[in-house]
């Protein structure tokens, strides 16, 4: 198996977990971009959003990051961001949503 998401939901590579369910497993990012940076990714492998075809997985893990927030006290504020496929730039090529938090965050979307 060559997907690292896959080797840490089948607890071959070392994570750090922050939640696990039957449908999704949520642990902190090796390269922290803030304070909290857990990512949610669903234990089933599909590559990207843009591969995404079931809903209730969808629902999963939107509604998991929201307990990753409220599980790591980001009360404050949070992002929750999926990079998807080349321009997206995505890196890992097994659907995940980054949850960051824990300090002010910048603006992201700044106009063309
Ligand atoms: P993305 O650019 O959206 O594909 O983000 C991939 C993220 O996965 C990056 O923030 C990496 O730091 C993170 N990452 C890569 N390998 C691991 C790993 N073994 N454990 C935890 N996080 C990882
Ligand atoms: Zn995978």
């Amino acid at each position: 198996m060559t997907c690292i998401f896959c080797r840490i939901v089948a607890g071959e590579a070392p994570a750090r977990i922050v939640l696990a369910d039957e449908h999704v497993l949520a642990f902190h990012d090796i390269r922290p971009a803030a304070p909290v940076h857990v990512l949610v990714v669903p234990r089933a492998h599909v590559a990207s959003l843009w591969e995404l075809d079931d809903r209730r997985l969808a629902g999963h893990l939107l509604f998991a990051a929201s307990e990753v927030a409220r599980l790591c006290g980001l009360e404050r504020g949070f992002r929750v961001i999926a990079n998807a496929r080349h321009d997206g730039g995505q890196e890992v090529d097994h659907l995940h949503l980054h949850v960051l938090g824990g300090k002010r965050l910048g603006r992201m979307l700044a106009p063309l």
